[in-house]
């Protein structure tokens, strides 16, 4: 049960507590934060609504913490990051059930979170010990006008205090996918969960806090983002950002401070189906990853761009798969599930009223019931329809039928994101071509778009994001080179 067993200390009467300065604390604003179940849509739990001094603390004891924690040896550091994720999927049930309930994940996909997370983390330490304790020596001749008299060392160094903002929709694996990188380089960490998903990702830190981390060095404050995010954000004590979620990254971008981003926004994924594709797979594929959570995935496929002369036999295919689809709720492990707020199933609900307009083919009926749409396939998709652009973050797909691989790629790159694309040839070499012409971070070629396996890079074009991501690319991004240079005098005369 959340709240309860090992996890009794982070609730005081139903408020769940924030974490700062290595303990559990009520808040003196005296305000909570209610999280609304999407499924009942009736409030489930409560959270601190922490003040702005809670913030300047809780920022302050990170300082603090990090400078020792810089020093204590990398080996040590990973110790105890294998200590957390061990704890972390030891306790993935009581976890798991805070997603269900908080963010409607189907009960299966809440534990498979959990458990990734844990090995997300164990991967940051092995990956840290080795890419930590590597740099690099220069010597000075190798540029011109210059004798060996210059010996460069680098190593990497940590940057301070980093700020992790993660979405509703994976609140504990993009928690620890910033907190595992951070912490092996040698920073701390300041989280402010997502509102929906704050319960799951408290617990998650109280996992971190039973290993035994330094007081402060890991902390979470909660509250609404519209409420101390800008606080947060603009905070002079923050000495990196990493942050995922949709728009509201693009406006952090320009109110931080100068200091370094890490930008993971939303997407509109594209999948380009050539003539030659294996129909069967492109419909698996498509159903799976445009339908998955319910299509709330920044790496879900958001459009599907066919060729006309296989357009029937593949929407035929897709409406096939889709009718098999369960809806209902999480608890049940359904396919389909509540999304996340009333006012993202109204602005799913515009998207598709819009197309209904402006005259989409319907595959199925559209049906909603309060948070619970039931899965939508939209043929006959054009590109003066908003859903061929805005991304739903819902159960809703729109086929738009192509005559040319080049009208498809046009499609792809007119969209201001840039996140993940795929293409479906037997033809390896056309679609290494597509890949090239493809303005998306990463392509993926027979397959949806996906982020994992956490150790692949990971990153956004255009408004998609600023960086990129993946296990070894976030310890490096929260780290700075520093050089040492040892200078010796120039020579009068030859050795030996
Ligand atoms: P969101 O509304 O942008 O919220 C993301 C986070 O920002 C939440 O923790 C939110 O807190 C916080 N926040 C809100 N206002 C803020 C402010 N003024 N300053 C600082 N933080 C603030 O996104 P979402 O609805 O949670 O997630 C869906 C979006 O995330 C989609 O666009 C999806 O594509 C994107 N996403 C991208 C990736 C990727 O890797 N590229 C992965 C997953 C999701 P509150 O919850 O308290 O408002």
């Amino acid at each position: 049960m959340s709240g309860s067993g090992i996890f009794a200390e982070i609730i005081d009467g139903d408020v769940f507590n924030y974490y700062a300065d290595g303990k559990w604390n009520k808040s003196s604003s005296g305000k909570f934060v209610p999280i609304i179940n999407p499924t009942t849509r009736k409030i489930h739990f409560k959270v601190q609504a922490c003040t702005q001094e809670e913030v300047n603390k809780a920022i302050e004891s990170a300082k603090i913490a990090q400078k020792l924690w810089a020093k204590t040896p990398l080996w040590k550091r990973a110790e105890l990051l294998h200590k957390a994720a061990a704890i972390l999927k030891e306790h993935k049930a009581p976890i798991a059930e805070c997603l269900v309930k908080e963010i409607a994940k189907p009960a299966k996909d809440a534990v498979t979170e959990v458990v990734r997370s844990g090995d997300l983390v164990s991967y940051c330490a092995e990956e840290g010990v080795r890419i930590l304790g590597e740099g690099k020596f220069l010597v000075s001749d190798s540029f011109p006008g210059n004798e060996r008299t210059k010996y460069c060392l680098t190593s990497k160094i940590p940057l301070g205090v980093v700020l992790a903002i993660p979405p509703f929709n994976y609140p504990v694996n993009l928690a620890v996918s910033k907190i595992g990188p951070a912490i092996i380089a040698g920073n701390s960490i300041v989280l402010k969960p997502p509102t929906q998903g704050a319960v799951a990702a408290l617990h998650m830190v109280h996992c971190f806090h039973l290993a035994g981390f330094p007081k402060g060095l890991i902390s979470c404050v909660t509250g609404k983002g519209s409420e101390i995010g800008d606080f947060l954000t603009m905070h002079p004590g923050v000495n990196c950002i990493s942050f995922t979620g949709g728009d509201t990254g693009i406006a952090i971008s320009k109110k931080s401070a100068m200091v370094p981003l890490q930008m993971e926004l939303g997407g509109k994924d594209a999948c380009i189906v050539l003539e030659d594709a294996d129909l069967d797979l492109v419909a698996a594929n498509i159903v799976k990853g445009g339908f998955s959570y319910s299509g709330q995935r920044c790496t879900a496929v958001k459009v599907a761009l066919v060729m006309e002369s296989v357009a029937e036999t593949l929407v035929k295919k897709i409406k096939d798969k889709v009718a098999k689809l369960t809806v209902g709720p999480p608890e049940d492990d359904c396919d389909i599930t509540p999304v996340i707020t009333e006012s993202s199933a109204n602005f799913i609900e515009g998207l598709v009223m819009d197309a209904k307009k402006k005259g989409a083919t319907f595959c199925q009926e559209y049906r909603r019931e309060g948070n619970l749409i039931w899965p939508l396939l939209l043929d006959n998709v054009r590109s003066d329809m908003r859903i061929s652009w805005e991304e739903p973050f819902g159960p809703v797909l729109p086929v738009i039928r192509i005559n040319s691989v080049e009208e498809g790629i046009r499609h792809c790159n007119a969209s201001n994101f840039g996140l993940q694309g795929c293409v479906f040839t037997k033809d390896i070499n056309k679609a290494m071509l597509i890949s090239d012409a493809m303005e998306t971070g990463t392509v993926q070629i027979n397959s949806a778009p996906a982020r994992g396996p956490d150790h692949f890079p990971f990153q956004g074009l255009k408004d998609s994001g600023i960086g990129s991501q993946g296990i070894t690319n976030s310890i490096n991004m929260m780290t700075k080179i520093k050089t040492t240079v040892i200078n010796l005098p120039t020579p009068s005369y030859t050795m030996g």
